[in-house]
């Protein structure tokens, strides 16, 4: 009910600041946003400097709409468009949202459909009366982002009502910096000394925010945060945060939504789509394994409907003392640093996720400037004092000689990954060595979910780093669609890789506990030609962590249902200088570098002994209080 008098109050107070003849017919709650209906063309035409002037004066994020009684008939605008765009801007999809009044244009040339300084697209929005949002075109289909933006249009009903839920819910009172009985406390469920099932929870006298909620992808018990602790209380719950879209970050999410949250979920667009894959790919995999399943597809849709996507840098109020943003974490496409403005910005914290400190072929390095901070709480997968990693430059010397040595023995390679991250990382690495010469050109087969994980990332070319984004757009040269690269889709195409020629092979999964990578090590570990390696961080209780620690000897189970010993005889390499992860010099050039400096670091996300020790090397840098929690610990950071 309160909310309904904040509203009351901000449009009187909106209806104040603008001018007499905008044309307001309606504003409403629009999740964080406020959006504000309009029947007067000119508001919309001008769209970004009205938005901007008025989100200035009432200090909220605000979008304007036009009102639905002077839209033109959808038939009518389609045409429009289509007669005002160029043949060259080569539209490829006119998509309306009656409920938002917004129109997606999606063209191969957006830049023309915008025009000289925006004139085109002044042009459309003034003869259509609908808000034109311009994308371009990816280069490959993504079934996954079709599927989600089809639940998001058949649910836009739905949504509406969510959205004005969650905006009801951040107003539910109106802020007052509270300097007396003001205290934030952090409760710890998973992903403490331990990696995988990450989530804990921040608290203050008002609000209650989960940050990530993921599941351990190896561990045979263990597999979920522990949720059922007293403090946890999903009917108070404000949001969840998710900062990337690995298993161990947001697996656990639409458990939530089973048991009866209706809240948002705040991530990047990115981190929707590839999660929302996994999410399903992982309910298929238990499913055929005859796995419990913790959730279903009903679930997975109602989180979908529940997430509103943020940019990175994008200040955004997810209750009425919080203040979320995110920023580039530089792990995989769309992850994030988490930062917390609380009350008032009396206490700021930061949480990296996985992030990665330094460049990578993909994606830029970890933001690291942060208008204030008082705890950090950072990764620890590399943080041990005996974690090295070799430098890009060496790991891609010893990727090279070792996949050169196995062809030319006539041998096949076998890089267990998972599907998004150190994959498109590789196909890139791969694509221009080959093409360079100084890798020996041979197929290589992508299988599992690799190609649909690519096809997302065409679809945010805004979030891969600069380099990559210029040899697309400017130099016209797609890596992604190389012809060195070939989609496996059938287990009869597998059986015919392993009988042909010496090849490459990228399988998901990335761990070897199960998919088509477990596949083809059955039928390759007793040929020593061939060549294992492995690029990414092995979770404790994976078959791949089992072989690292000198396991040669495998009972695994046949077509048919009987188990067979394989003994391993392949050659077995480890070569982490592909690492999402920062390495423990990365880690600590980070603490260095991180501004402000934060009063207290807490270390999470990595074996027991990393954690430890990473939190005693910070402590020596910057002489903060540091501390390395366990699960279901209470803190108090205030
Ligand atoms: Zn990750
Ligand atoms: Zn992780």
């Amino acid at each position: 009910m309160f909310s309904q008098a904040i509203l009351e109050e901000l449009r009187q107070s909106i209806l104040k600041k603008v001018h007499p003849d905008s044309g307001v017919t309606d504003i409403e709650f629009e999740g964080p946003e406020i959006a504000i209906y309009s029947n007067n063309p000119k508001i919309l035409i001008d769209y970004k400097e009205n938005v901007k002037e008025l989100a200035k004066k009432i200090r909220k994020r605000l979008v304007i709409r036009s009102d639905p009684s002077v839209r033109i008939p959808i038939d009518e605008a389609k045409k429009i468009i289509s007669d005002l765009c160029p043949e060259k801007a080569g539209v490829t999809t006119i998509d309306f949202d009656e409920n938002l009044g917004e129109v997606i244009i999606e063209a191969k040339k957006p830049g023309l459909v915008i025009g000289k300084n925006g004139s085109t697209l002044r042009e459309i929005t003034k003869n259509i009366l609908w808000r034109p949002n311009v994308i371009r075109t990816p280069p490959l289909t993504s079934k996954m982002v079709s599927g989600i933006r089809d639940v998001l249009r058949k649910g836009t009903v739905k949504r509406k009502k969510i959205l004005k839920n969650v905006g009801a819910r951040i107003h539910r009172r109106l802020f007052q910096p509270n300097q007396q009985n003001f205290y934030i406390r952090m409760i710890t469920f998973g992903g403490f000394r331990e990696v995988g099932r990450s989530s804990f929870l921040i608290q203050t006298k008002e609000s209650n925010v989960l940050l990530d909620c993921g599941i351990n992808i190896g561990g045979n018990y263990n597999i979920f945060p522990q949720l059922d602790l007293p403090e946890f209380d999903i009917q108070e719950l404000d949001a969840v945060i998710i900062s990337h879209s690995h298993l161990d970050h947001h697996g656990f999410l639409p458990f939530l939504f089973k048991y009866g949250y209706r809240g948002p979920v705040y991530c990047t667009t990115a981190t929707r789509n590839i999660m929302t894959l996994l999410q399903l790919d992982y309910l298929d995999v238990a499913k055929r394994e005859g796995k419990f399943l913790p959730y279903d597809q009903k679930d997975v849709k109602k989180m979908v409907l529940h997430t509103i996507p943020l940019e990175y840098g994008e200040v955004t109020d997810i209750a009425p003392d919080v203040r979320l943003t995110l920023h580039n974490a530089g792990h995989i496409l769309g992850s994030s640093i988490i930062h917390l403005h609380i009350n008032d910005g009396m206490y700021n914290l930061a949480y990296t996720g996985d992030f990665k400190f330094t460049k990578t072929r993909l994606l830029e390095p970890a933001h690291f400037n942060f208008p204030r901070l008082e705890t950090l709480i950072i990764e620890s997968t590399y943080g041990g004092s005996t974690d090295a990693m070799p430098s890009r430059r060496e790991a891609e010397k010893q990727l090279v000689t070792g996949i050169n040595r196995t062809l030319n023995r006539g041998g096949k390679v076998l890089i267990p990954v998972l599907a998004v991250g150190r994959a498109q990382e590789l196909i890139i690495t791969l694509e221009e060595f080959m093409r360079r010469g100084i890798l020996k050109e041979t197929p290589v087969y992508i299988d599992g979910l690799i190609s649909e994980a690519t096809a997302i990332h065409t679809t945010h070319p805004e979030d891969l780093s600069n380099e990559l984004r210029d040899m697309i757009f400017h130099q016209g040269h797609n890596p992604f669609l190389s012809e060195f690269f070939q989609q496996v889709d059938t287990s009869d195409s597998r059986i015919n890789i392993i009988e042909g020629e010496p090849c490459v092979i990228l399988a998901t999964s990335g761990m070897l506990n199960g998919g088509p990578s477990l596949e083809y090590l059955k039928m390759l570990a007793e040929d020593p030609r061939n060549y294992l390696l492995f690029v990414s961080y092995q979770i404790e209780g994976t078959l791949g962590r089992r072989i690292q620690k000198g396991w040669r000897d495998i009972p695994m189970r046949e077509a048919n249902g009987r188990s067979r010993v394989v003994h391993i005889k392949m050659e077995i390499a480890i070569n982490e200088g592909f690492s999402g992860h920062s390495s423990r010099q990365q880690l600590l050039e980070f603490i260095r570098k991180v501004r402000p400096k934060p009063e207290r670091v807490i270390t999470c996300h990595g074996e027991e002994a990393k954690c430890l020790s990473l939190a005693s090397a910070i402590h020596k840098i910057i002489r903060a209080e540091t501390r390395a929690p366990l699960n279901m610990e209470i803190l108090r950071l205030r």
